[in-house]
This record gives structure tokens, C-alpha cells and sequence, in this order.
């Protein structure tokens, strides 16, 4: 667990031990997820106008015609990419306000994420230096082909739907590895690739509802 990070939003503690309940009644079991979504000051992410709703299982508007994942969506993911088990090298694709990537410096050892809107990468970078969270490299970048110098990944996780399940991310997954990516346009549903010696093994987990994975830099 980040250490830096104790200390900080004394007066949500308890918005967000509410939150955690929720969470647990909505059926996320994984007690590391459950953790580090206690830990992240949600509210540090959003307008402060939008601040007093940072606690409620909903999705917000972070400009730029983005959104903040809902918690629930950003708990389960995680979930299903730590599978039960520790991650070490993790790539997310689309940054957006950072707070999916702040929840995941607290279970992934070495977080790297992609976001090609400049304003936001920007704002994502300042807010986890605020936070002083030193495990996540931040990058303005088109992450729709993932980050193919970079070696390959224990997990990957996309916070904006892709086309379809695309060949080139998957190939940056380390034998073991774990990807989870929502995957449609106006149906979309969450997939689960996972790859061992032998290949890859795609599941289709639940419907869900995200902004599209966009071609190039903005
Ligand atoms: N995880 C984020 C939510 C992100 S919303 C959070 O916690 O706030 C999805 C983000 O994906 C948007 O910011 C969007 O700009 C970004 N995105 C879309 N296509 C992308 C691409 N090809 N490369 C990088 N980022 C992309």
C-alpha cells in the first residue's frame, strides 16, 4: 500500500469506507481492490464543483467530452485483471483524470499510462505528483496500439472501448499475463484475454458502457 497517500481526504474517509460497502454489496470480493479503492481520494480527481458526488457510484464528467469511470466499473476491472493474484508490470490505455491509474499504483508494482488528449495527460501527470504516487509513468500518447517498446506487460486494462479484440495489444501481455478491455461500439461488452505458453483465451464477462478508443494524439 502507498504510504503517501495515508493522511490525506481525513474528511471522506468515511464517504469512502460507505463507498467500499457498496462496493462489496455490488459483489467485488478482491480485498487488495477493495483497499486501494479506500486508499484514492476520488474527490482530488474531479471539479470541485463535482467534488461532493465523488462518492457516489456514478460516472463524472472530467472535460474534454471524457468521463470519470463509475467506481463500481473501475473496482471490477481490477478485480478481474489481478485475477487474485499480485501484479507487477501493468500498462493502462486512456489516463483520463488518472484516478484508475492512482487505484492502480496501489496494486501493481509499476504502472505505465497512455492518454492522447495533451490537457488531460497534463492534469492526470500534476494530480499523481500532488499525490506524490512515484509508480506510475504518465505519457501523451495514442495508446491504441499499446506501448510496443516498452516489454511486455502482466496487465493491461483499457478505459475506452476498442473495435474490436485487437492482436497487437495482446501480444504485449507476458506469458500469464492479463488483459481487460471493453470491446463494441453501441453494444459493448467487457472481455477478459489472458495468455499462457499455449496461447490466448478470450472471455466475455458484462455489459458495459465507455467512451470510445480513439485513433491518434489531440
Ligand atoms: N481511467 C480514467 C477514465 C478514462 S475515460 C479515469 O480514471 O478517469 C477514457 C480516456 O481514454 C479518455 O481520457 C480518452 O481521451 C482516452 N483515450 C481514448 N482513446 C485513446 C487512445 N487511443 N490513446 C490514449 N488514450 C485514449
Amino acid at each position: 500500500m502507498n504510504k503517501s497517500l495515508s493522511g490525506i481526504g481525513m474528511t471522506s474517509q468515511r464517504t469512502r469506507a460507505r463507498l467500499i460497502e457498496r462496493l462489496r454489496e455490488q459483489g467485488i470480493k478482491d480485498e487488495t481492490v477493495l483497499a486501494a479503492m479506500f486508499e484514492v481520494p476520488r474527490h482530488l480527481f474531479v471539479d470541485e464543483a463535482l467534488a461532493s458526488r465523488a462518492y457516489d457510484d456514478v460516472s463524472l464528467p472530467i472535460n474534454f467530452n471524457q468521463t470519470i469511470s463509475q467506481p463500481y466499473i473501475v473496482a471490477r476491472m481490477l478485480e478481474v485483471l489481478r485475477g487474485g493474484g499480485p501484479l507487477d508490470r501493468v500498462l493502462e490505455i486512456g489516463t483520463g483524470c488518472g484516478y484508475q491509474a492512482a487505484v492502480l499504483a496501489q496494486v501493481a508494482r509499476e504502472v505505465f499510462t497512455l492518454e492522447r488528449i495533451q490537457p488531460l495527460y497534463e492534469r492526470a501527470r500534476k494530480q499523481l505528483r500532488e499525490l506524490k504516487i512515484r509508480n506510475v509513468a504518465v505519457r501523451y500518447a495514442d495508446g491504441s496500439l499499446g506501448l510496443p517498446d516498452a516489454g511486455l506487460f502482466d496487465g493491461i486494462i483499457l478505459a475506452a472501448a476498442a473495435p474490436s479484440l485487437s492482436a497487437v495489444l495482446r501480444e504485449q501481455l507476458a506469458v500469464g499475463g492479463r488483459m481487460v478491455v471493453p470491446v463494441g461500439a453501441q453494444e459493448q461488452w467487457l472481455y477478459l484475454v489472458e495468455r499462457d505458453a499455449a496461447g490466448f483465451r478470450e472471455t466475455r464477462l458484462e455489459p458495459v458502457k465507455f467512451v470510445p478508443l480513439l485513433i491518434g494524439k489531440a
